[in-house]
């Protein structure tokens, strides 16, 4: 089945390439995309690229699908099969859309300009170039939020990059394999296999239980006696995991992790990572300092450097630290060309990946309207110009089309976002995911295997092409059949 569906796309889909589409065009308005996440991707597939030029700019030429990164770091899928390229999706627009990989350094906005630098390891003539934008839409996301805490930036793991996904499983290997080396002392392995994991939100979460499944579907049978001594710790300051889901599934979570043998410590605060431990402030604030093999750092996000630059040159109206303050239309607040989304900005929404996406489609909907706009207005000028040039029977016509011209133009609205909440899902691990479901009379919550069959149904929905649906589908049953790959 896979090979033949395999065989269907390459037919059907290796005619699509920028050859076949339309060039850009200098009397096209220009937007430029900073971000090829969640919210720029969105807008990617969305948008009619008929009457604008697109250009995108990230350091990254693809899109990651984020939610399934904890699979990734535990080998459960490889990485390449929550990729997908963002020219991929580029050559299904009907213009062609100049995708470069480059890091955004800054923006101005009163020159709407933006210069990038390509921060890769092999460098041209050129390396750092500015552009002017006619709109931007800046969808950079964060980056990881370390609080300044002593050694969680050089000595953890995080889980936001695919790189971070496989620098975790090449670090958990690494311990187990150093764990087994001949003679090693009782203490060292024991401190070897403690995985240290902070952060309960749903990433700290998912990553416990991957780890968790990694080590019941496989270690146990190829290191059957180290398997037993593996720790993982879950490290929360709060009174409680998962605070955006309901109780009752945040107490199944709970119950969950307690019959895998995952140590749930909350109240408990990581005061410092150093090499070979984590020092932690304890509910009744005592300092402990506990031996460990490895630190996975899941404690939440912050802004990037360059959002902080450009929200500083609007210092009387950006004043929100969690972000860029938006208005309905997404609009950045002081900066009309600018649209910000996804988790760059401040919203009453969490940060996540629904949003981002929600707000990247509705954004496709603006520009269709905002070219509209634009074309009624020229309409409007050329018919004004023509005025003094014509007759009287001339202008008689005119004068009706102005008025026809100007009754559309009157019927273009732009309508304000809406965030549609759809609810929450999180993997838990054994199988298990909890999810909190929007309903007509309230919430559905739910846990347990039939909402892990749900959960994987609905992720497998969401990947942006039937490229991944395959390749993720394929990496499920490899790892059904065969297992977890155990090298390094
Ligand atoms: P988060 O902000 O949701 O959780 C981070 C947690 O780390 C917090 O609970 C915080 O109290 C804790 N923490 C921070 N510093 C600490 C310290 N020193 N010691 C102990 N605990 C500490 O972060 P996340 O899980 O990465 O999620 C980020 C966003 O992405 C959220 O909006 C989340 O809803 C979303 N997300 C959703 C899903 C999903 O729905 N399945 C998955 C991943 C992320």
């Amino acid at each position: 089945i896979i090979s033949g569906t395999a065989a269907f796309l390459y037919v059907t889909q290796r005619e699509r390439h920028p050859g076949t589409q339309l060039p850009s065009d200098p009397s096209k308005k220009t937007i430029v995309v900073l971000g090829s996440g969640w919210g720029a991707t969105s807008l990617l597939k969305t948008i009619d690229t008929t009457e604008y030029n697109l250009v995108i700019i990230s350091p990254k030429n693809y899109f990651l699908f984020t939610p399934l990164l904890p699979s990734v770091a535990v080998g459960t899928l490889s990485p390449r099969s929550i990729l997908q390229p963002t020219r991929y999706l580029a050559r299904h627009k009907s213009r062609q859309v100049s995708v470069i990989e480059a890091e955004a350094k800054s923006v101005d906005p009163f020159t709407k300009t933006v210069t990038f630098e390509d921060d890769s390891e092999i460098k041209g003539n050129t390396s750092q170039t500015t552009i002017p934008y006619d709109y931007l839409v800046y969808a950079v996301g964060a980056e990881v939020q370390t609080f300044g805490i002593p050694g969680v930036q050089d000595k953890a793991c995080f889980m936001k990059e695919l790189a971070d996904a496989e620098e975790l499983q090449r670090r958990f290997k690494d311990c187990i394999e150093t764990a087994a080396f001949p003679g090693q002392q009782e203490s060292e392995i024991d401190r070897l296999l403690h995985v240290v994991v902070v952060g309960g939100g749903p990433t700290g979460i998912e990553v416990s239980g991957e780890i968790h499944d990694f080590l019941e579907d496989d270690l146990k049978s190829w290191y059957p006696e180290l398997a037993g001594r593996v720790r993982i710790s879950l490290v929360e300051a709060l009174p409680s995991v998962l605070p955006m889901f309901s109780k009752q599934l945040i107490e199944y979570t709970e119950s969950t992790f307690k019959e895998s043998k995952i140590d749930v410590l909350t109240k408990t605060m990581v005061k410092e990572v150093k090499d070979n431990s984590v020092v932690l402030q304890m509910p009744d604030k005592t300092i402990k300092e506990f031996p460990c093999g490895m630190v996975v750092w899941a404690g939440g996000n912050k802004g990037r450097k360059i959002t902080q630059d450009l929200m500083a040159q609007f210092p009387s109206v950006q004043t929100n630290r969690r972000g860029i303050t938006v208005d309905h239309h997404l609009r950045m607040v002081g900066a009309e060309s600018i649209f910000a989304i996804g988790d760059c900005t401040s919203t009453s929404y969490a940060p996540t990946a629904q949003v981002a996406s929600q707000q990247g489609a509705y954004l496709g909907r603006v520009f269709a309207q905002l070219a509209k706009k634009d074309n009624f207005e020229k309409k409007l000028i050329e018919l004004q110009q023509a005025v003094p040039v014509a007759s009287e029977s001339e202008q008689a016509n005119i004068a009706s089309e102005v008025e026809s011209v100007q009754n559309q133009l009157a019927k273009v609205k732009l309508r304000p976002f809406h965030y549609s909440h759809q609810g929450s899902l999180a993997y838990i691990g054994s199988d298990k995911a909890i999810a909190d479901l929007p309903f007509a009379n309230g919430n559905i919550a739910t846990g347990g295997v039939m909402t892990f069959l749900f959960w994987r149904s609905a992720y497998i929905s969401t990947l942006f092409s039937l490229r991944n649906r395959v390749l993720v589908a394929n990496d499920w049953l490899i790892t059904k059949i065969f297992g977890r790959d155990l090298s390094r």
